[in-house]
């Protein structure tokens, strides 16, 4: 037994799935960033994307579920070739679904993708969007120098098309800690990140969602070559909270891969826990109606999510 495992016995805790309320859809490991902090190792020369064929199979299902709610992710996601199909097929089911998406904001600046920003605006998909910092430093250690100029000039251009100000068009911002630490308050940093943002460059944005970073992927090797992977660890299961139990994302959220296997979340997917214990199980082999009740697979990652206010794709849990 893990050690996660092992403290949700000690707090007769048993871990298991409610409804689903999102699909949450990885595209792949394409992405023109290198983050210090990826967790999926992301970068401009994987070749891991997500075929036509997979994504109408995933949609093919989801289409008979009544999931509200799917959720691209990646990498970037925009930079696979059938982005904009995936979104359009979506947007044709009946009853139609929201559609998140999960955006580096430079991505929307590159030359190949210029009127993207305004595709997914005409779609009204709503964008979760990357900004560790309100602050140049901050930003372009964590994820590249220039990044925060460009971040900068994607949220205006954002701002320009509705995002952020328009009801029908949300768009959120992710800070996650720059090195070892847990997340602040996420209700006090969203006030200073909707302050200087709105007095430095006039943006505006709904809401800031915080994130603990779990010590998997680029992240743990990070902190493995700065020799505190352990102390990193110890300050995460110090900081366990049974509350945020109920808010865990893997509660309400299926993960999806680029070859279309099925995970708890995306940490599980990263690290190859798939459903079925090891055999590749695919979203289309899955009975949605067997979904709820079913245990989740955990490890000591776990801990991640449950430190102090906790950490989901929607930010702080309690
Ligand atoms: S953290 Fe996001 S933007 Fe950065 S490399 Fe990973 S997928 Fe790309
Ligand atoms: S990493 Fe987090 S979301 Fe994933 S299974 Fe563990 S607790 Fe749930």
């Amino acid at each position: 037994m893990n050690r996660f495992a092992q403290k949700l016995r000690e707090h007769s805790i048993s871990l298991c799935r409610g409804r689903p309320e999102i699909l949450q859809v990885n595209v792949g490991k394409l992405c023109n960033l290198t983050c210090v902090h990826c967790h999926v190792n992301a970068g401009p020369k994987r070749k891991e994307i997500m075929s036509r064929e997979t994504i109408d199979r995933i949609i093919d299902w989801f289409g008979k579920t009544d999931i509200p709610t799917i959720d691209l992710t990646g990498g970037a996601p925009e930079m696979i070739p059938d982005f904009c199909y995936f979104i359009k097929r979506v947007k044709e089911l009946h009853p139609s679904r929201h559609v998140i998406d999960r955006c580096n904001l430079t991505i929307l600046l590159e030359p190949e993708y210029e009127d993207l920003a305004t595709f997914l605006a005409s779609h009204k998909v709503e964008i979760i969007a990357s900004m560790p910092c309100y602050s140049p430093e901050n930003v372009n250690a964590q994820r590249g120098e220039g990044v925060f100029e460009g971040s900068i000039a994607a949220l205006k251009l954002l701002n320009s098309l509705g995002y952020g100000t328009d009801a029908h068009l949300p768009l959120h911002l992710v800070y996650n800690p720059v090195g070892a630490f847990l997340p602040p308050s996420q209700a006090e940093l969203e006030s200073d990140y909707k302050r200087e943002l709105k007095k430095h460059f006039g943006i505006m944005f709904n809401n800031l969602y915080t994130l603990t970073n779990l010590p998997i992927g680029r992240f743990a090797s990070y902190l493995r070559r700065n020799n505190k992977l352990d102390e990193y660890m110890e300050l995460l299961v110090q900081a366990f909270n049974p509350a945020t139990i109920n808010g865990l994302m893997c509660r309400n959220t299926i993960s999806v891969g680029w070859h279309g296997v099925v995970y708890d979340c995306d940490f599980n997917q990263q690290l190859g826990m798939q459903w079925n214990n090891g055999a590749l199980m695919f979203l289309w082999d899955v009975d949605p109606a067997k979904i709820e009740g079913r245990k989740i697979m955990t490890g000591a990652h776990c801990f991640g999510c449950t430190a102090g206010a906790g950490s989901s794709c929607g930010g702080a849990i309690v």
